[in-house]
């Protein structure tokens, strides 16, 4: 049977959580366990899919489609294990379910409350496909306190309870502060937030102290006291300089053995830090650098674009170079600012985006990409406004657009259902948007002879999507008399998965989101193969 571990945050949002769980996965999984991560979310949203970046970060997708919370792309990043829809559900979600079963009359007549129909419906979830794991890490978001967890922190109180509590080990994270003033680390919130938790019937195992300094002894000590956790139990986690240092401070502070005493198990293998020292050292001490733009709507919040910088990163890694991302707000890019901005960038990246805001930034951007042959990368909404820049500039097709943009001009980029096979828009058809979207993985065939059958060393591939607009691909034809190549199509050669230009040392575009799945140990060829043409370019 699984065990299940839930982690708990607590004094403020933003400690790591996900960070703590998808490293204590990994140095589990580095002991021989077969590990599960899941996240619960707290908002009312069915699924991140309508959030705005700007408000929650990136939605990062899974293979099977789901459109899911970011912290999802760390776990599948440090744990290697594939994410799929049931690893992440919200508040929405499971009220939409409950509601639904209500509608169908399914809870004959009950009265239906939060205790028990929802709470079961999140138990329900907690430990759907858990049964060949040998551990399933819960991460409980937003904080201890907050009205929308409640029913999350009932159900888990309830889930331990039900599997017999030495099953269930719970794990709270909170802030220890530093106080500059009084030259101080201070104890009390942390006191109050696992007074907090045990107002709700948890007491933690194991405290994990987020801190800017180490936390001495005496401290911990009073944390041991007053939360009635085992001093050993009480773990310090210091701000670590890139994230891959996260996995070697925790085995260092012994979290996952503490978790495997918990449940009287031994290690079946000696965990293997060498991978994570070798790529920290590679970023920590790089010996060259190279710049990277990235012209996007929502550069201003950190996490907007996270698998994307991670991806670059490992890049980086794979070359062992520094990769520097400058990011440029599209909005405030204004098309004579375009050279001075590019000046000093060794390639430019176009990534997802969506809506008209920005655009004419980004044209400009990838027209100077185009013709000073700086290695250029669109992804998604990059690729198809390289294939609208193309149109407008080297087709003469000046009123190219998007109908992502509105109803006018000529639409190189359509809804499928919007283009006849002359390449003529039907509008109106469908002005529904939702359930639009091709989400999820899907294959494309490769060209023989081009740069990206060259990368991928391939004939088929599959890669994750996240969009609603197509190529229309009645103008194929008229696109590679010109140099563009459309060397990736979906199998039935419908869709256009690639374009690539052919006098250009690195120019390529993307419908699908590669970044998704990049890995620190395993980089993406595209991403590595990127990194390395704006390494060579002068
Ligand atoms: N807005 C574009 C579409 O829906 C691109 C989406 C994206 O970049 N993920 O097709």
């Amino acid at each position: 049977m699984a065990r299940y571990i839930f982690v708990t945050g607590g004094v403020v949002s933003s400690l790591g959580k996900g960070l703590t769980s998808a490293s204590l996965a990994y140095l589990l999984q580095s002991r021989g366990f077969k590990v599960r991560i899941r996240k619960l979310d707290p908002y009312l949203n069915v699924d991140p899919g309508t959030m705005s970046p700007f408000q929650h970060g990136e939605v990062f997708v899974t293979e099977d489609g789901a459109e899911t919370d970011l912290d999802l792309g760390h776990y599948e990043r440090f744990s290697g294990v594939l994410a799929k829809k049931s690893d992440n559900i919200t508040t929405g979600r499971i009220y939409n379910d409950v509601l639904n079963k209500e509608r169908k009359g399914e809870y004959l007549g009950k009265t239906v409350q939060v205790i028990p129909h929802i709470t079961d419906h999140i138990k329900q979830f907690i430990k759907n496909e858990s049964s060949k794991e040998d551990f399933v890490i819960c991460e409980i978001g937003g904080i201890v306190g907050d009205i929308e967890s409640l029913p999350f922190i009932e159900a888990i109180r309830q889930f331990a309870n039900d599997i017999k509590k030495k099953n269930a080990l719970f794990i709270h994270l909170t802030l220890v502060p530093y106080l500059k003033s009084s030259d101080e680390i201070k104890t009390k919130p942390t006191q109050h937030s696992v007074k907090e938790l045990r107002s709700l019937g948890i007491q933690p195992d194991i405290i994990i102290c987020r801190s800017e300094r180490h936390i001495p002894f005496e401290q911990r000590k009073k944390i041991s006291l007053f939360c009635n956790v085992d001093i050993k139990n009480v773990i310090e986690t210091v701000d670590v300089r890139t994230i891959y240092e996260a996995p070697i401070s925790f085995f260092r502070e012994k979290l996952d053995l503490q978790v495997l005493n918990y449940f009287k198990l031994k290690s079946k293998k000696s965990p293997n830090l060498n991978p994570w020292k070798k790529i920290t050292k590679i970023i920590l001490q790089p010996k060259k650098q190279v710049n990277i733009a990235i012209i996007g709507k929502y550069v201003e919040l950190k996490d907007a674009y996270k698998s994307l910088d991670e991806a670059l990163t490992h890049g980086g890694i794979f070359n062992k170079i520094k990769v520097n991302l400058i990011k440029i707000d599209s909005e405030k890019l204004k098309i004579y600012q375009v050279r001075n901005k590019l000046k000093n960038i060794s390639g430019i990246l176009i990534p997802g985006g969506f809506g008209k805001r920005g655009t004419d930034g980004k044209i400009e951007a990838i027209k100077y990409a185009r013709i000073n042959k700086i290695p250029f990368f669109g992804i998604c909404y990059g690729m198809q406004m390289a294939i609208i820049e193309f149109a407008r500039n080297q087709l003469n097709l000046k009123n190219a657009t998007s109908t992502e943009f509105g109803k006018k001009g000529l639409a190189v980029i359509g809804l499928m259902h919007e283009w006849n096979k002359d390449g003529n828009i039907i509008i109106g058809t469908n002005k529904d948007l939702g359930g639009t979207m091709r989400l999820g993985s899907y294959d494309a065939k490769l060209k023989d002879n081009s740069l990206i059958k060259k990368i991928y060393k391939l004939k088929t591939i599959k890669e994750r999507h996240r969009h609603r607009y197509e190529v229309n691909i009645a103008y194929k034809d008229k696109f590679e008399k010109k140099g563009m190549i459309f060397s990736g199509l979906s199998p039935d050669n419908r869709l256009t998965e690639i374009i690539e230009l052919k006098n250009h040392p690195w120019f390529i575009g993307v419908q699908f989101h590669p970044e998704f799945k990049s890995r620190p140990f395993d980089p993406h060829p595209l991403f590595s193969s990127f990194i390395k043409a704006a390494k060579n370019h002068k």
